[in-house]
């Protein structure tokens, strides 16, 4: 039974913890809520682990730029990769505005009526950024600030590995290799908890349909459709407008793109997929100089199809507990969800762990017992399904971004281009 379990593929058990936990709870209804601990254990370790992943992997990515590399190439992707992601934040929240996912579903009862919900005014959020205090900042959980202190902390390491006397060199390859190893730690750790997501999705899915009933399919199925709607609007208009706009073929492109698109589709990881994405920018005549740079950092920074669904999810959240966000609160979420993107590691599931902090930004803190923590469940018990489209456009952006520097830096072969995608789409046995 254990081995059957640990050996059957990850995402068809969340999938199957999914329908069967739909099914019991609908069989079962309202006493369902006895198996509710295990759901609840699975939300506090995915709280547990949110506040260490941050730290460690945006010191890491952020002491991985050498400062001497981050010149104009430096400058240009990271313009397209925030840009884009500002946007797709923008078009997410657009689809949850049109689509209105969640609202009705009303999982905060009579109980929340009276509870107001308070944002903070956006001057303030954007003060509140930077930290007075980084211990306080991380014993209280405040993400944003341990971001910007993780990412000064990691560009001083990298000004420390480039020095030119030996022992700051050598201090800042050991805080490196700390940092480093302390990231790869985590990653292993997500994974663990990953390995108890059918059981925690299980449950937690359970008790929402064994107290929602049947009302609580129509919210997911719309959460899905605006999801995957923005992300193909995205696709179209941002990327193919910017490549036409630099005179770079769209449909050769996407034929270009085939294969890391589908891989990171199946295997819902950025950073899973970046060989097989820097072997797509070789064959589509991106020369090695800029790609071996900028697929990295998108792999790690550059996430639009994340930040969709955090627009989209952070609309249904509020909508499902009665509470729809205001203007200023969209406006928080823009923020905060471009610099949550950045902060996602390129695994399975790591947008769905920085929606916590999204939805914090907006008064919304997922507390177990909550009907924010019901909401939250309910978009994590399908949060396969929209990771594996999010996670296609994420490195689907990296190479449009690439290719886009590459050919403005003259460090692109058109002709290998032109050719190599040409003969993808006409005859693929060429
Ligand atoms: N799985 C996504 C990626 O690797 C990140 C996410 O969960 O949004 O790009």
């Amino acid at each position: 039974m254990f081995s059957w379990y640990f050996k059957t593929n990850l995402l068809l058990r969340i999938l199957v913890g999914l329908v069967l936990g739909a099914i019991v709870g609908l069989i079962v209804g309202p006493g369902i809520a006895v198996i509710r601990p295990l759901g609840t254990i699975f939300v506090r370790l995915l709280t547990m682990i949110v506040m260490p992943v941050v730290l460690t992997t945006l010191v890491v990515g952020a002491a991985s730029i050498s400062p001497a590399r981050l010149g104009r190439v430096g400058v240009k992707i990271v313009v397209f990769y925030m840009f884009t992601s500002a946007v797709a934040v923008g078009l997410g929240l657009l689809a949850g505005n049109i689509f209105r996912p969640g609202l009705g579903l009303n999982l905060a009862g009579g109980a929340a009526a009276g509870r107001e919900l308070t944002s903070p005014p956006l001057v303030d959020t954007l003060i509140n950024i930077v930290p007075s205090n980084i211990f306080s900042a991380l014993v209280n959980g405040a993400v944003l600030q341990v971001i910007f202190f993780a990412v000064v902390f990691g560009v001083g390491i990298s000004y420390l590995q480039i020095s030119k006397d030996d022992r700051l060199r050598k201090a800042g390859e050991v805080l490196m290799n700390v940092f480093d190893g302390a990231a790869e730690v985590m990653y292993l750790v997500v994974r663990w908890v990953l390995q108890y997501a059918p059981i925690g999705v299980f449950a937690l899915i359970a008790v929402v349909f064994g107290q929602q009933g049947k009302e609580a399919f129509g919210p997911l199925f719309t959460v899905t459709g605006a999801v995957y709607l923005a992300l193909l609007v995205h696709l179209l208009l941002v990327y193919g407008g910017s490549l036409t706009a630099f005179k770079v073929s769209f449909r050769r492109f996407l034929a270009g793109t085939r294969a890391p698109s589908l891989t990171a589709f199946v295997t819902r990881s950025s950073g899973g997929t970046l060989p097989v994405t820097l072997a797509a920018a070789d064959q589509m005549g991106i020369k090695r100089e800029v790609s071996s740079f900028t697929l990295p950092l998108g792999a790690t920074i550059n996430m639009d199809g994340t930040a969709i669904y955090q627009g989209v999810c952070a609309i249904f959240v509020a909508n499902a507990i009665g509470m729809p966000l205001d203007l200023t609160q969209q406006l928080t979420v823009i923020v905060t969800a471009v610099l949550a993107s950045i902060g996602t590691a390129g695994v399975p599931g790591a947008g769905a762990i920085m929606l916590l902090m999204v939805l914090n930004s907006v008064g919304l803190p997922v507390v177990e017992g909550t009907p924010v923590a019901m909401a939250y469940a309910m978009i994590l018990g399908i949060d396969a399904l929209l990771d594996m489209g999010r996670t296609g456009l994420n490195v689907t952006g990296d190479l449009a971004g690439t290719i886009i520097v590459a050919k403005t830096e003259n460090e692109f072969d058109e002709e290998v281009f032109a050719g190599r995608a040409a003969a993808d789409l006409v005859s693929p046995a060429e």
